[in-house]
């Protein structure tokens, strides 16, 4: 026998999951409540979850609702966390990389700081053919000079280009280009020296290389 309305007999009874309750579609009184079932966390951890009853459609998603966007807070406020241990050690012109740091987290290898011109130093890389090569071909294949950062590759990489071009070498110039101090890029200019038995071969292979396309277009001054 189908379910009749308490108040007025009528067997047209409507399901509201909105407001959670059997209304009569005739007379319009509630006849019943629709319960969903509800779980709360009873440990701190979230994992154990407590039977909390029976409440309403109605409130139990709210609940739900709630329930998620404490979820999410808290996830907020872990990750806030773990960036802050991770900028606490950083050093000066230096950032997080949120995304290394999850990977790091996944246990993958990243390399979770990033100095602030390191872009730019890309974009330097990317749009000189020739600082490119010589990272590639020398600087990359040399095991000391490979061990150096990003920036300090780039720096003696236009130094290598000033040298395979036989043109100047501006210290105060290229420690701009490079992000470094002048001092650092002295450094550089030794290191140079040192590895100069290993890598002048390759230099002068370069200079071959770099200087025969480029004297068509050079201009004799
Ligand atoms: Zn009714």
């Amino acid at each position: 026998m189908d379910m009749e309305c308490l108040y007025c007999g009528s067997q047209d009874l409507l399901y509201d999951y909105v407001h959670g309750c059997i209304v009569c579609g005739n007379c319009g009184t509630v006849n019943d409540y629709i319960f969903v079932e509800h779980f709360i966390p009873i440990n701190k951890d979230d994992e154990i979850f407590g039977f909390k009853g029976l409440p309403t459609v109605r409130e139990g998603f709210k609940r739900k609702l709630a329930k998620n966007r404490l979820r999410q807070l808290a996830k907020v406020s872990k990750d806030v966390k773990i960036y802050e241990s991770f900028a606490k050690k950083r050093r000066r012109d230096v950032y997080v990389d949120w995304d290394a740091v999850q990977k790091r987290l996944q246990g993958k290898k990243s390399r979770v700081y990033r100095h602030v011109a390191e872009d730019s130093i890309k974009r330097i890389v990317d749009a000189d053919q020739i600082v490119k090569i010589i990272i590639e071909k020398i600087i990359d294949t040399d095991p000391v000079l490979s061990s150096r950062t990003l920036r300090g590759k780039t720096a003696l990489a236009i130094i290598l280009k000033h040298m395979v071009l036989d043109s100047d070498i501006d210290i105060d110039r290229i420690a701009k280009e490079a992000s470094l101090s002048k001092m650092h890029i002295r450094r550089l200019l030794t290191l140079i020296k040192t590895r100069m038995k290993f890598i002048d071969k390759k230099i002068i292979e370069l200079k071959s290389v770099i200087l025969k396309p480029m004297s068509i277009t050079n201009k004799v001054p």
